[in-house]
């Protein structure tokens, strides 16, 4: 049987908090309603246990390396106490302390977010992934340490938390059991954002400790400053790729195609996530193929750091955040370019378009904007000739949550899939009210110890869902069926996923940008553009 949780049991219980979540996971639809035939989370090894705090849920994400002794016990509290005081200040926390405090101060503990929530639905309704509770923790840590009224209080309230290693090592690995969705500041009736809340703990962790998720700042961030990009692809390696893409290119259409790179004074400075060009070149090739088609004036930058959109400090780290969104903002006011675009990547929508207003100010401040809407111009005004007939096939639409609930950007690619795609079905729900896929704030990408397991059992599994209900009619495996979604983690998490259920194999289900959509529907494209054992 479950064991009731609640909020002081964080600093009190021994061992993990929840175990076998396989057990009380929300049931799945045909072809997967028997438990035993859904993957498994693995459980870690001895070795594993012995080095990693799981004392969580037996996940590890951030790979937290246990503390030997009481002192490094003591003086991880200690650290994380100094650290949430400067949170609290102006001084330290320009950016984000005025939604934190509106946050902080003003639930009503309705738990309108709790069903808005697909972790905390999905997992059978785990207490410890409820929306308030990490929020609740925060709060009550404020309270009773850092308020001298709140002790007596909490006393009074029974609302004490024991502040100890245990509670600050939980409440760490839980600020990674959140995509940073958003979904249930969406519902919440006052407008507190529990997601922003796992933010600025995450950015605690970070800044003040050093505590991050090393695909997200070793691998991620240092790696995108030092080699040019998060994926460690120099600007060597993007000469190779671009001159892959052009023979590829060429090879499609009989004619040269050029990737314009450093082009002086253009009109637009496109920013692909690098993942793009080793994953998914042919999205890349899309770009180009219609932005050239359309007569587009446009260039990429070949500069460190320029030719990746990524900025994953937005998931974790300010500091990180400003000096990756200030290297681009550079290198478009080098190039002289009159604006900005983000490809199809949803975080760097958000780091780019939304987040960087607060750090890239004066002339660094260079319009930036999402080349969805332009996308959406090209095939609404006709700027280019395509034939639906080339898209008939069944065609389902994931949101990024960045595109849509953050970036308000719901239509436009809705216009361009209604008239290009004549098996055009809808998610639900979907557009603001959309579900994550499971990859957000960095899940994507991160495979420490048994995480990926856990993402694509838990956070994914209500995208499953979705992209199961959407085709039920068509499960046959000779139906090709597409999944667009327009960001690269996205992308990356709906791979897995697809993967982990072998859906593509057994039930003909693929994935894929939507500028994809667009090229394959080109008719100066001889057959097609989308390889359905590529997509
Ligand atoms: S919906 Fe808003 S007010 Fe209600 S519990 Fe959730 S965060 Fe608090
Ligand atoms: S941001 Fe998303 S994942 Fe995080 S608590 Fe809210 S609804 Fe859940």
């Amino acid at each position: 049987m479950k064991r009731k949780i609640t909020l002081k049991d964080i600093g009190k219980l021994e061992g993990q908090m929840i175990d076998n979540q396989k057990a009380g996971l929300s049931e799945l639809p045909a072809p997967f309603e028997n438990l035993d035939d859904q993957p498994d989370i693995k459980e870690l090894t001895a070795s594993q246990k012995a080095k990693f705090d799981i004392s969580l849920d037996g996940v590890s994400a951030i790979g937290l390396v246990k503390p030997q002794t009481k002192e490094e016990e003591d003086e991880f509290v200690k650290k994380f106490l100094s650290g949430l005081k400067k949170l609290l200040s102006k001084e330290n926390n320009w950016t984000f302390l005025q939604p934190l405090m509106l946050s902080l101060e003003n639930c009503a503990k309705c738990q309108n977010c709790s069903d808005a929530c697909p972790i905390y639905t999905e997992s059978g309704r785990q207490e410890i992934y409820r929306p308030t509770y990490r929020a609740e923790v925060l709060r009550r840590i404020i309270r009773k340490y850092l308020k001298k009224e709140g002790r007596l209080l909490s006393k009074f309230t029974g609302s004490d938390i024991d502040l100890n290693y245990k509670t600050i090592a939980r409440l760490a690995e839980l600020s990674y059991r959140c995509t940073i969705c958003r979904r249930c500041a969406q519902s919440c009736p006052i407008g507190v954002d529990n997601g922003l809340i796992t933010h600025e703990i995450r950015k605690l962790f970070s800044q003040e400790m050093g505590i991050a998720p090393k695909e997200l700042h070793q691998l991620g961030t240092v790696q995108q400053l030092k080699v040019g990009s998060s994926t460690g692809t120099s600007p060597k390696a993007l000469a190779s790729f671009i001159a892959f893409i052009e023979s590829e290119l060429e090879e499609l259409t009989g004619k040269p195609i050029k990737l314009p790179v450093d082009k002086e004074g253009a009109d637009i400075l496109l920013l692909h996530n690098a993942g793009e060009f080793i994953s998914w070149p042919e999205h890349v090739e899309a770009f180009a193929l219609v932005f050239d088609a359309a007569g587009i004036d446009w260039t990429l930058s070949s500069k460190l750091v320029a030719y990746d959109s990524v900025n994953y400090g937005v998931w974790y780290d300010d500091v990180q955040l400003a000096r990756i969104a200030a290297r681009h903002a550079q290198a478009a006011r080098d190039l002289k370019v009159k604006r900005m675009m983000v490809g199809e990547c949803g975080h760097a929508h958000k780091a780019m378009l939304v987040v960087s207003d607060r750090v890239v100010t004066g002339d660094l401040n260079i319009p930036r904007e999402s080349a969805i809407p332009l996308l959406e111009d090209i095939v609404l005004n006709d700027r280019i000739k395509l034939d639906p007939g080339k898209n008939r096939f069944p065609v389902t639409l994931h949101d990024p949550c960045n595109l849509v609930r953050l970036s308000g950007i719901v239509e436009p690619q809705r216009r361009i899939i209604r008239k290009l795609c004549p098996d055009f079905r809808e998610m639900e729900p979907h557009g603001v009210d959309n579900y994550c896929c499971g990859g957000g704030s960095g899940f994507a990408i991160m495979d420490n110890a048994n995480f990926a397991d856990w993402r694509d059992v838990v956070a994914s599994r209500m995208k499953l869902k979705q992209i199961l209900g959407a085709f039920k009619d068509v499960m046959s495996p000779e139906v090709h069926k597409y999944v667009c979604a327009p960001c690269s983690n996205c992308k990356g998490a709906i791979r897995d996923l697809l993967a982990r259920y072998e859906l593509t194999e057994k039930h003909g289900i693929h994935y894929g940008g939507l500028v994809d959509l667009i090229a394959n529907a080109m008719v100066d494209i001889k057959g097609q553009f989308i390889h359905w054992d590529e997509a």
